[in-house]
């Protein structure tokens, strides 16, 4: 059996890399990586992967092998030409240590206008402990602590019993186009960190989303004898009123602790109206786009059913609406819910390690926006977490940002983490995780 890797030495190898690590996501940050155009920044990652001695793999990213699978989002993007890396640190094969993959994505989404941020979007910018520019937050940090985690067990002489895969995949923000590309391809683990900013909260479930349209009908009529007509616009307000209460209802019939707010778990939102000809005529049409949430736990198919009902008990309630009836269409983002087990043992390790760097058990929680958790665990089967560095609600905004001290802390836990589940004593690691995850479990019952 080999020698458990000292928590201290991890710390403290972390935190002579620390200075490496920054420049490293300034490097990432100052390469941008917007959707079609991630090419540069994943040939560092590669570079640096190589250097490593991992093995790596250049995985492009087809649309033919895609398109059929049912989790492909088509999401306008030419997927042609894009392509994934992934690093392999060969395990021993040992019994009891297990696989690991760490997962993140380098596409970013794009910075507005660049007149609105202190600096260019692109500028890396390190000022008061923090990194500034797009994707600093989601995710090039979160890329840059598992490579670093690895490197500090690679300085360490570590020798895995798991193989652990270092993943940095294309095209989450538009729909996982990515991580889909490596689960088609065969890479697979015994269990998946999906390194997104949680703030360092511990996050096994993720809602889903599925984005709609809602055509409706009206009569056109002089405003002037517009009693001759039908609004679309006010049955529409008919209609939203109807969402706003399903949203509502769905809500007060699910139940859960693991959520910041348990009213907005599933949220339901119109985010485009567009309706009416002119000012002087009674509108004929509104078309409204929106998303639908969905819970953890539940298919894309009941959701899709919950408000297609909703829609249809209003039209039958209306007498205009019972004749000329709105149509709803899915098209775009059609994104799964995704839950690993709570009690699945990977996630007491990593709650063990979370603890033993930081001294105190991670939060446990839900996330209502989309990752690509679901892929993992919904179509590879692979338990997932989201962990990382990083406050998700600086992400896609102005001034994006990460604070350096908590993605060296990061580290520090994925290092760890890989140190304790990937070894040979993986097995006893996660019974000793077991009993400090209840005790964070029931904290968080109190
Ligand atoms: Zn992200």
């Amino acid at each position: 059996m080999s020698q458990p890797v000292n928590p201290q030495f991890i710390s403290d190898t972390v935190d002579a890399l620390a200075s490496d690590l920054v420049r490293f996501i300034q490097t990432l940050v100052q390469t941008p990586s917007l959707p079609n155009h991630e090419h540069a920044v994943q040939g560092l990652i590669a570079e640096e992967l190589r250097r490593l001695g991992l093995d790596v793999d250049i995985v492009p990213s087809r649309f033919e092998e895609l398109r059929r699978h049912p989790a492909f989002n088509d999401d306008g993007f030419d997927p042609e030409g894009r392509v994934n890396v992934v690093g392999r640190w060969r395990g021993a094969g040992q019994a009891g240590g297990h696989s690991l993959i760490l997962n993140g994505h380098v596409d970013v989404v794009a910075p507005g206008d660049p007149a609105l941020w202190s600096a260019s979007p692109w500028s890396g910018t390190v000022r008061d402990g923090k990194l500034y520019g797009r994707g600093a937050c989601d995710m090039k940090a979160g890329v840059a602590t598992g490579i670093f985690a690895l490197a500090a067990l690679r300085r360490l002489g570590f020798q895995p019993a798991g193989d652990i895969l270092m993943e940095s995949v294309i095209g989450e923000e538009s729909g996982g186009i990515g991580t889909l590309t490596t689960i088609i391809k065969g890479y697979t683990a015994d269990a998946c960190i999906v390194l997104e900013p949680t703030g360092l909260d511990l996050c096994p479930l993720q809602s889903g989303a599925l984005t709609f349209r809602l055509t409706v009908p009206g009569k056109a009529a002089h405003a002037a004898m517009r009693q001759h007509g039908v609004s679309a616009i006010e049955k529409f307000a008919l209609l939203h009123q109807a969402l706003l209460q399903l949203e509502a209802d769905r809500h007060a019939a699910y139940h859960t602790d693991l959520y910041d707010d348990p009213r907005y778990v599933a949220p339901i939102s119109i985010g485009t109206i567009i309706g009416g000809e002119w000012h002087s005529t009674a509108p004929e049409r509104v078309v409204a786009e929106g998303r639908l949430g969905v819970f953890p736990g539940e298919t894309t198919a009941e959701a899709r059913q919950a408000l297609e009902e909703a829609i249809r008990r209003v039209a039958q309630a209306d007498s205009w609406l019972c004749n000329h009836p709105p149509s709803v269409e899915w098209f775009e983002g059609q994104f799964e819910a995704g839950t690993t087990d709570l009690s699945h043992p990977f996630i007491h390790t990593l709650s063990a390690a979370h603890r033993a760097v930081l001294g105190s058990s991670p939060r446990v929680r839900g996330v209502p926006y989309g990752a690509d958790l679901r892929l993992f665990t919904n179509h590879a089967r692979i338990p997932a977490v989201l962990y990382g560095a990083g406050d998700v609600s600086l992400a896609h905004g102005v001034d994006e940002s990460i604070t350096l001290a908590d993605v060296v802390t990061a580290t520090k836990v994925v290092a760890l983490m890989v140190a304790r589940w990937c070894s040979d004593t993986g097995q006893q690691s996660a019974e000793e995780g077991m009993q400090d995850y209840d005790t964070a479990l029931r904290r968080d019952d109190a």
